[in-house]
């Protein structure tokens, strides 16, 4: 398989000069929030690869480090996600984060973290340094849940859990803050909400726990939640509103991971309108069976200026910021 990026699709420049809405960096947070001074050294590199229908992000972090957020399903490990890795260079993964439970996000970690030849502790196993998840146990049937933990402890892989207000020290330049989990909302300086994601009346509520995180890179601001929702329907039931909250807390940022695939679910109108994104990512599968993105949830996100940018139609992309501006690249798959 061949990687070739084919297009430039847009370049941006974030404010040098506006501040977000909400300031997570305010004089009651610990110093360790405090993000490096503008940056202009080494890119920080988003990779949203084709994983069918499914989430699965890699980051090359400024200073090295790689992160991976969801592997997509099953097939994804293998299929795309191992030819990125191999085309990067990359058998080491540092950090790999799992929004939630549900099988298009963790199906693909045991066929990644077995390389191509499908069989664990050979040599071309991709190793993962440490696995960071929201916790618990699902909270609706998750048919992936089992073989990923299986695959974590084979790996050697060490598990933890991320809770609202927690940060990822994962590169000096790049700050990573987790801004809700398990329903609750917050930054490291307060919670701001916490969902009580029991009622019995919620549909979705697996979707809800997800871990949203924000990177902030000097002036870019990204934020994505795995499946977070916004208090949409879903299977005719209403879904918890964790979005509404997100919104508040993290205010506008220059690109936006969107939740749900595009689901109806989610990217409620508070949440867009307090987000507004330049750019906007949809991993979707071709065909799916949802309709995934719904038209009404892109046009939400068309209405406040952001930009789509689907796999839907078998498309990849990457993103590179220095933390002033940042570019988007289609990189087209031919086989
Ligand atoms: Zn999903």
């Amino acid at each position: 398989m061949r990687l070739a990026i084919t297009l430039i699709l847009g370049t941006f420049l974030t404010s040098c000069i506006a501040l977000p809405a909400l300031d997570l960096r305010s004089q009651d947070s610990p110093t360790s929030l405090t993000t490096a001074p503008e940056a202009e050294g080494e890119p920080l590199r988003i990779w949203i690869p084709y994983v069918g229908q499914g989430d699965g992000t890699l980051f090359q972090l400024p200073y090295g480090k790689t992160l991976l957020i969801d592997a997509g399903p099953p097939a994804a490990g293998k299929n795309a996600l191992l030819p990125l890795l191999r085309k990067l260079g990359i058998s080491r993964i540092d950090a790999l984060v799992i929004t939630h439970y549900d099988l298009d996000h963790l199906g693909g970690v045991p066929s990644l973290l077995a390389g191509e030849d499908g069989a664990m502790g050979t040599g071309d196993d991709i190793a993962v340094s440490l696995a960071y998840d929201r916790g618990g146990v699902p909270w609706d049937n998750s048919p992936g849940y089992g073989d990923y933990l299986a695959a974590l402890e084979q790996g050697e892989t060490s598990r933890h859990t991320l809770a609202a207000g927690d940060a990822l020290d994962l590169d000096p330049g790049v700050k990573i803050h987790c801004v809700a989990a398990n329903g609750a909302v917050g930054d490291e300086t307060k919670i701001l909400g916490q969902i009580d994601l029991s009622v019995p009346a919620y549909a979705g509520k697996e979707n809800g726990a997800s871990v949203a995180l924000l990177f902030e890179y000097a002036n870019f601001r990204y934020l994505t939640a795995g499946d977070l929702t916004g208090g949409g329907m879903t299977d005719g039931f209403i879904t918890p509103d964790v979005e509404t909250l997100v919104g508040k807390l993290v205010g506008q940022v220059d690109v936006m991971h969107v939740n749900h695939h595009g689901s109806l679910s989610s990217s409620n109108e508070n949440f867009v309108k307090a987000t507004k994104p330049k750019a906007v990512f949809i991993q979707a599968g071709k065909d799916n069976p949802y309709n995934h993105p719904a038209s009404a949830v892109v046009e939400r996100w068309q209405a406040v200026g952001g930009k789509i940018y689907s796999t839907k139609g078998e498309m990849a992309f990457s993103l590179e910021s220095k933390g002033n501006s940042f570019e988007i690249k289609a990189v087209q798959e031919s086989h």
